[in-house]
């Protein structure tokens, strides 16, 4: 005892499905991984005196992921449900988000939920958006393993409308100049993002809360916000 030893750095592995602009996406240049939940995650993980190393995958594989132990958190814009909070723990929210439906730019006949009935809507699988579209009436839901592919079959028009959270579909219509698609019609939900680890974990989730609230404090999570977000 007494030794100077150097503590080796923790790590955590975060899995985040990135292909989810503003939240997580690849830099197209770089190749890197950005956007708000990698860097709010980036800061937790400095918060923790821990270095955070971003594991892309599947969003429907991060709950397993975390029950499996092969990650430690994920980040993913991922919305606390009560289906998925009997499987992992979630920090305190972090983002208030919500659904919305985009259609093609010159669609006239889709203004509200109840227009969607007996028509055909892209979703990414395992997400609130494909729990919500199957409740429409008749309609044909159709499940991508991402939210870019459900915006590429509308494009080429094989459904009517995606259901998708807000502030991804509004990046996505501002990303294409809003010559393809916009959005249509009030939020279909009130979601909270959270950050979620191993059920088991409590311990940890409760590391990340801590951080979270420093970072509010601090005025960090403010600067990360208005980064991705403007004011
Ligand atoms: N917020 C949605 C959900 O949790 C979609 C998340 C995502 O596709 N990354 O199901």
């Amino acid at each position: 005892c007494g030794k100077q030893e150097a503590k080796p750095a923790k790590v955590l592995k975060v899995g985040s499905e990135a292909a989810f602009a503003p939240f997580e996406f690849q830099d197209e240049s770089t190749k890197e991984y950005v956007g708000f939940d990698i860097d709010l995650i980036k800061a937790i993980g400095k918060q923790m005196g821990a270095e955070v190393q971003i594991q892309n995958m599947g969003f429907d594989g991060l709950i397993p992921g975390l029950e499996a132990n092969s990650i430690d958190l994920a980040i993913s814009g991922m919305t606390i449900t009560e289906e998925r909070a009997k499987k992992v723990s979630f920090s305190k929210p972090y983002y208030k988000s919500g659904l919305t439906m985009v259609v093609k730019t010159d669609n006239t006949s889709i203004q509200s939920f109840k227009d969607l009935e007996g028509k055909k809507i892209a979703v990414q699988l395992g997400t609130t958006g494909a729990d919500e579209a199957k409740k429409v009436k008749d309609a044909q839901i159709r499940e991508f393993n991402s939210a870019p592919e459900a915006f590429l079959e509308l494009k080429a028009g094989g459904v009517d409308a995606v259901v998708n959270d807000k502030p991804v579909n509004e990046y996505y219509i501002a990303k294409t100049g809003g010559k393809d698609a916009k959005m249509v019609g009030e939020p279909l939900t009130a979601e909270d993002y959270g950050i979620a680890a191993s059920g088991k974990n409590k311990e940890l989730i409760a590391q990340v809360d801590k951080a979270l609230e420093e970072l509010k404090k601090n005025g960090e999570y403010e600067k990360i916000y208005v980064k991705w977000f403007g004011k």
